[in-house]
């Protein structure tokens, strides 16, 4: 299995699943919430060449990690994957929303500086003004958003932009996801499960390991086997990754 954005660090015995999801997963992507999180993870998880840690600011927490902003510009350079950036427009959110496009801006504008970047993107409620933000920055590197939640016409402009998406179980779990995932160009998927923010009807959390539902939901979708879907999620995570060296 492949997760491209979870929150590993936060589940409460992350270092117990540390080994487990290293042996279980072929890669997982580890979001952090923000620069000051990504540095101690990334110390943490050293050690598994098949799990990286992403530098991130989450919108959500915009406002009380503000004074980060130039922390997390002076480590892009240094990461080689972003993430959780983005903005939020639920009511929760968006009334820091000003603040959450200038620190998005800074964070590309730093991407685009030092070549490009693959980053993993939040748009609750704001998929179109990420897709503003990242058309003014077009050589930013390679967006992939994340539980995208848009109307299918933000779907097709983000998809003429470049946009890869990061599907995850709970996403395929309501009808308005499935209609998206349809949508999406099959080469520009990517798996994820967002846990353990993202849980099971149950209220558990999903674990990186456990994406099965969404293969089985994209196979009903694409109407294609599951060994098809499963060797172009295979690819498309190849393709996004072509210097990424797993093996060791
Ligand atoms: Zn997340």
């Amino acid at each position: 299995m492949i997760d491209f954005h979870c929150h590993l660090d936060l589940y409460p015995n992350a270092l117990d699943l540390l080994p487990q999801v290293a042996r279980q997963n072929v890669f997982t992507l580890v979001v952090s919430t923000s620069p000051r999180a990504w540095l101690a993870t990334s110390r943490v998880f050293a050690g598994y060449p098949n799990i990286k840690v992403a530098l991130g600011l989450h919108p959500e927490i915009a406002v009380v990690k503000a004074s980060e902003q130039d922390l997390l510009v002076s480590l892009v350079g240094q990461a080689e994957f972003i993430g959780e950036i983005g903005l939020d427009g639920s009511p929760r959110f968006k009334q820091s929303m000003a603040l959450q496009r200038r620190i998005l801006d800074a964070v590309l504008a730093e991407c685009e500086r030092v070549g490009g970047r693959t980053m993993s993107l939040h748009s609750r409620g704001a998929v179109d003004q990420v897709l503003d933000a990242l058309e003014a920055q077009p050589k930013a590197g390679t967006p992939v958003l994340h539980w995208f939640s848009g109307t299918k016409k933000q779907l097709r402009r983000a998809v003429d932009q470049g946009a890869w998406f990061s599907v995850g179980p709970s996403m395929v779990a309501s009808e308005k996801g499935r209609q998206l995932v349809a949508e999406m160009p099959a080469t520009k998927v990517l798996l994820e499960t967002d846990g353990p923010f993202a849980t099971k009807a149950d209220g558990t959390p999903w674990f990186p390991w456990e994406t099965d539902r969404v293969t089985q939901t994209m196979c009903d979708l694409w109407g294609t086997s599951l060994d098809h879907v499963r060797a172009q999620l295979l690819s498309n995570f190849k393709a996004i990754t072509p210097t990424l060296s797993i093996s060791g």
